[in-house]
């Protein structure tokens, strides 16, 4: 059996979670700050702030952009629920601009319902590919709002040189089957010193020092062991990310020219991809629909995924919800939706393994 995911732990983080453990400090502290220091590196920003985990990210970095009642949040309809929970957490409301062929929010459909109320633009960077940065950057300077990047999947990716969240406030999770995991976590980033000041006082009561409180805040703070469990992969992360584009290759090359199957799309050469998934789309020029063809994978002993089955909004608690614009045009991500299939992609699938994947799979589509 191929699964579609695996978690290993490596000697080094055992040793540092150990240390932690000796050290009695098991709540935040100097591990978090090696973590932190090291991510806001690898994304050559100022500020790297951990939090507890992904949608806290969200959360918080929404939180610490000044919102005000009836503020729109403009970002993709196909992600992770966890996206639009944090918008309506954060008491903004939602709303969607359709997707490309890269899976993710395009550029010219974000700057169609951009308006006064607009607050920022939350493009996803879905997969480990960045959004079409440049096109969203450019709309956030011409309309003066701010960007908050879903970073969730792309720890590491670039674009024209820049890392995944130096663009605006970087949104990272490091949740247990993410590029970077610690079980649970996430991570905000920001060049701006006073929204990091603000996100470090949030995150702990909002309290400068102890018993100065400066703001109403939270209990948002990542602990040392988590850290820990972190830290070393940091330092490997070229070569996981560079394991994961090896297998893409594979795969690109494997699986050319199936009917009915679409690759995604070449990789901007501009752009480094980091292969949180490997997600491909089954169409109806194939001989099976896409239920079947997860099902058909797995009796071959490969296991996969779809993310996601459903545009994020098109649920009845999320249609009926107030903060939720649900009339927004999205046609690209209800058809992508019924399509997607993620190919396994971790660090550890062999080169052996790949070719079992890309045998199964033109073998059940009758190729
Ligand atoms: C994982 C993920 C999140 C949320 O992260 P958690 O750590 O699970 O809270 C947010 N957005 C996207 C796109 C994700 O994949």
């Amino acid at each position: 059996m191929i699964p579609v995911t695996v978690v290993r732990i490596t000697d080094e983080q055992e040793a540092a979670v150990l240390e932690v453990l000796r050290s009695g400090q098991l709540a935040q502290g100097a591990m978090v700050e090696r973590f932190e220091a090291a991510f806001a590196e690898i994304h050559g920003v100022a500020h790297a702030i951990t939090v507890n985990n992904g949608t806290t990210a969200l959360i918080a970095a929404m939180k610490s952009l000044e919102l005000s009642p009836g503020d729109e949040v403009v970002t993709s309809p196909f992600t992770f629920v966890a996206t639009l929970n944090a918008i309506l957490d954060a008491g903004a409301t939602a709303r969607f601009a359709d997707i490309g062929d890269d899976y993710n929010m395009r550029a010219d459909a974000a700057e169609a319902l951009v308006s006064e109320r607009t607050h920022s633009l939350m493009p996803v960077h879905l997969y480990g590919l960045m959004a079409d940065m440049d096109g969203l950057a450019s709309i956030a300077d011409r309309h003066d709002i701010s960007i908050v990047e879903d970073a969730a999947q792309a720890v590491g990716a670039t674009y024209r040189g820049n890392a995944a969240g130096s663009f605006g406030v970087g949104c990272f999770s490091l949740y247990a089957t993410k590029n970077i995991s610690t079980g649970e976590g996430g991570v905000v980033t920001t060049n701006d010193d006073d929204v990091a000041d603000r996100l470090r006082l949030m995150r702990n009561q909002g309290m400068r020092q102890r018993y100065q409180y400066e703001m109403a805040g939270n209990n948002y703070r990542l602990t040392n062991l988590a850290a820990a469990v972190g830290l070393p992969q940091l330092a490997q992360l070229d070569e996981l990310n560079a394991a994961r584009n090896a297998n893409a290759d594979r795969y690109r090359e494997g699986l050319a020219d199936i009917d009915g199957l679409i690759l995604p799309p070449p990789t901007p050469a501009d752009q480094t991809h980091v292969y949180h998934q490997f997600t491909v789309r089954v169409t109806n020029d194939a001989p099976i629909d896409r239920d079947q063809f997860v099902d058909a994978l797995l009796a071959e002993g490969v296991g996969s995924g779809i993310y996601y089955p459903r545009v994020v909004f098109d649920y009845d608690c999320y249609r009926e919800h107030p903060n939720v614009r649900v009339d927004d045009d999205v046609p690209k991500a209800f058809e992508i939706a019924k399509q997607v299939v993620s190919l396994p992609i971790h660090p550890y699938l062999s080169a052996d393994d790949a070719a079992t994947v890309i045998r199964s799979v033109r073998k059940v589509l009758g190729r």
